[in-house]
């Protein structure tokens, strides 16, 4: 093609593009724009096409905008949960999870996956971080896939593909199958530092924007009350995961509950650490040396607590009791905490923004756990400036809810307005016009 031809095709293309840009402009009662500290009132979000454009309150609204009116309500950035399973639908107890891996197929659960997604979408999540497909293959691309391409509604995705473990670490939960049988996996098992290599490549190949790795198991805790646990690698091996993944400059997730699981991953580079339930003193100490990011999962092990007491597993109900003491304290210490619930361990249908009212309870302003659930997890997943926040720039991903957050923080629990891309997905808020 002539060069000249060339030109004229991009000008026309971009011209069409412009003239597409639809401009809208979001009136704002109150806005909390996720990196400053204090609110502002009555200001106006100006957006072109998927992008906000501009903010504040001298913001002139060309003719042609189309107006939401939210000045009764309380408008935030779109929320961000850091570590989610859209493929999982809650495992509280061991047949839970096997019946998923053994019963249902990748199809089926990749169809409750899109469910899961507009679920997250509509309680104005709209970015998940994915942390494994727990036996569902690379179908956590898919659902990425599909939404980018406007094929189902769903948040933007980052996601962790199979997770990986070392060999025989991560069997079902019904541990006493026959031997002879094959069964499932939820993740990639590996031994040595040539497998390790291997599985964070294969991941990558298949579009995994995450390395998550599992980095203890079996937790208990000594007589003087601290917390420990297996780890899962040698250091060769997760040290091997750790360069492996930074050689393809993605980041690393790891499942860590007490310091045999935290500081080999930290020292493997590690950039978040996911539950963390047994953290110490020295881990926390370390967290804010080398900035990394922590995950506390909280909901997700009150959800569990008792019925896994109830079968004979009491460490996550003991973790229910330490976990507030823990939390304020490497809140204090200055830990970046990232709102993260492992919502998939449980169930969907409870909505995980009910995080927000622990992080608070436990010593968190309502401003500060907005701020870990938009810029904060932004940061983590090298967004800042274009998710978590609502500053010119950004992509216009907006939530508004009735009742002020700063006052009662559950009310991020009924978010009435989801904005993705520029798009709305729900408004409860009467008053649109054109
Ligand atoms: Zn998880």
């Amino acid at each position: 093609m002539k060069i000249l031809t060339r030109i004229v095709i991009i000008l026309a293309v971009l011209q069409f593009g412009m003239a597409q840009a639809q401009t809208t402009a979001i009136k704002c009662g109150k806005l909390i724009d996720g990196r400053s500290d204090t609110p502002t009132e009555n200001v106006v979000i100006l957006i072109e096409g998927n992008k906000i454009k501009e903010v504040g309150k001298n913001v002139k609204i060309p003719a042609s905008a189309t107006v939401i009116d939210l000045s009764a309500a309380t408008v935030l950035p779109g929320l961000i949960d850091a570590h989610t399973h859209v493929l999982l639908q809650g495992d509280i107890t061991s047949d839970d999870y096997d019946v998923q891996l053994l019963k249902q197929s990748i199809a089926y659960r990749a169809l409750r996956g899109s469910v899961s997604c507009r679920t997250a979408l509509l309680n104005g999540f709209t970015t998940l971080r994915d942390l494994g497909t727990e036996g569902s293959m690379y179908a956590d691309v898919d659902l990425k896939k599909a939404i980018n391409r406007g094929i189902i509604d769903g948040p933007r995705l980052f996601v962790g593909g199979r997770a990986i473990n070392s060999t025989g670490h991560y069997p079902l939960s019904n541990r006493d199958y026959a031997w002879e049988w094959k069964v499932p996996k939820g993740l990639i098992e590996i031994t040595g530092p040539i497998e390790a290599r291997r599985a964070v490549r294969e991941e990558i190949s298949y579009g995994a924007d995450w390395i998550k790795v599992y980095a203890d198991r079996s937790y208990y805790r000594l007589t003087d009350g601290s917390f420990r646990s297996l780890s899962n690698f040698t250091a060769e091996e997760i040290n091997a995961l750790g360069d492996e993944t930074a050689m393809h400059h993605k980041k690393m997730s790891a499942h860590a509950v007490t310091r045999d699981g935290i500081i080999p991953a930290i020292k493997a580079g590690a950039a978040s650490i996911e539950h963390g339930f047994g953290i110490d003193d020295e881990c926390i100490k370390l967290m804010v040396e080398k900035g990394i990011f922590w995950c506390p999962t909280i909901y997700v092990n009150e959800w569990v607590a008792d019925g896994r007491a109830a079968a004979g597993s009491t460490m996550n109900k003991t973790f229910t009791q330490t976990l507030p003491a823990t939390f304020n304290k490497a809140l204090k210490a200055g830990v970046k905490i990232a709102f993260g619930t492992d919502v998939g361990g449980f169930d969907w249908t409870e909505n995980e923004a009910k995080e927000f009212s622990y992080m608070v309870k436990w010593g968190m302003t309502p401003m500060q756990a907005i701020k870990a659930a938009t810029s904060v997890p932004a940061e983590l997943l090298e967004m800042s400036g274009k998710i978590g926040e609502i500053t010119p720039g950004a992509f216009a991903d907006i939530v508004a809810a009735k009742e002020d957050p700063l006052k009662n923080i559950s009310a991020l629990e009924h978010v009435g307005f989801v904005m993705k891309d520029g798009k709305v997905y729900k408004n409860q808020f009467v008053g649109s016009e054109r």
